[in-house]
């Protein structure tokens, strides 16, 4: 079976240097816990607790110990409570979450009205959120951003994994809703390489198997992007292959979100070069 690997996939800086940040912060003297899971892949977690590293859902549930801030961020009061509490910090905020969280801070500072394009439940969207004060907006869609009334000052950022293009969009309109409008592009290229990669390889092959946590958002929609141009199965370990899949595929193509760790897909990977031996 011939199969081919996106020229983009799986893990991205942020997490990788939020896993990095968690082994590192696993201590056995010490409770140690994520505020959340590190990342949306419950293998990964699954490997961190046998390291050590638990998850909390809030500060309040940790008296003591260590707390890991993973990549996505927290507002403002999370590190106060943290304080409070007196416990010890590893903050794995991914670099370029911490920069829109920061230019949505400045823009508020400045008297800007801040709007934020990106998913309103996504937990970066969130923090960002937290950081851009009481007035910020969440938009997602064109229609939402005709909706909005004009203001004097308009201040943009961007959810890091947004859709280049549907962020264009967006601005277009809202660039009609004030006199005085400034965009900060915080969009991280990582996910925008994995999804023109996961379109190049899907338009390659006859069927591509993404591989990743159901409950990871860039996982999902690179299986829908995947799907507007061949077979697609969404799987997140080996043991989910099936054989009737494989009938009549000549080529297969792999694809994974950027919280899917390196031996899960080199498992599939090799399942699926040897399949005619199944
Ligand atoms: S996708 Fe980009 S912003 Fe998000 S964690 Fe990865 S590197 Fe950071």
């Amino acid at each position: 079976m011939e199969v081919i690997l996106a020229d983009d996939y799986g893990f991205c800086y942020g997490v990788k240097r939020a896993i990095k940040i968690a082994k590192d912060s696993a201590d056995l003297s010490k409770k140690v816990c994520s505020l959340g899971p590190i990342i949306h892949n419950p293998q990964m977690v699954k490997s961190l607790a046998d390291k050590g590293i638990g998850v909390v859902e809030e500060v309040e549930d940790m008296n003591c110990g260590k707390i890991i801030i993973r990549s996505h961020g927290v507002g403002p009061s999370v590190y106060e409570k943290i304080q409070a509490r007196g416990l010890e910090l590893a903050d794995a905020t991914c670099p370029h979450v911490k920069k829109a969280q920061m230019s949505a801070k400045k823009l508020a500072d400045e008297g800007y009205k801040v709007i934020i394009i990106g998913e309103k439940e996504h937990p970066e969207v969130i923090s960002i959120k937290k950081w851009a004060g009481e007035n910020a907006l969440v938009l997602c869609t064109e229609e939402e951003a005709s909706n909005i009334s004009f203001v004097p000052r308009l201040g943009i950022v961007a959810q890091t994994t947004f859709s280049a293009d549907k962020f264009n969009k967006i601005v277009s309109i809202l660039l009609n809703k004030s006199y005085d409008i400034r965009i900060l592009r915080t969009i991280c290229t990582a996910t925008n390489k994995r999804q023109s990669a996961a379109i190049k390889l899907a338009k390659e092959v006859d069927m591509v198997i993404v591989i990743g946590g159901r409950n990871s958002a860039n996982t999902t929609r690179l299986a829908q992007i995947c799907a507007e141009h061949c077979v697609v199965h969404h799987i997140e370990t080996v043991d989910e292959l099936q054989d009737d899949w494989f009938n009549n595929i000549k080529k297969i193509g792999i694809t994974a979100g950027a919280s899917t760790p390196d031996w899960i897909i080199k498992e599939v990977y090799e399942k699926c070069k040897t399949w005619q031996a199944y």
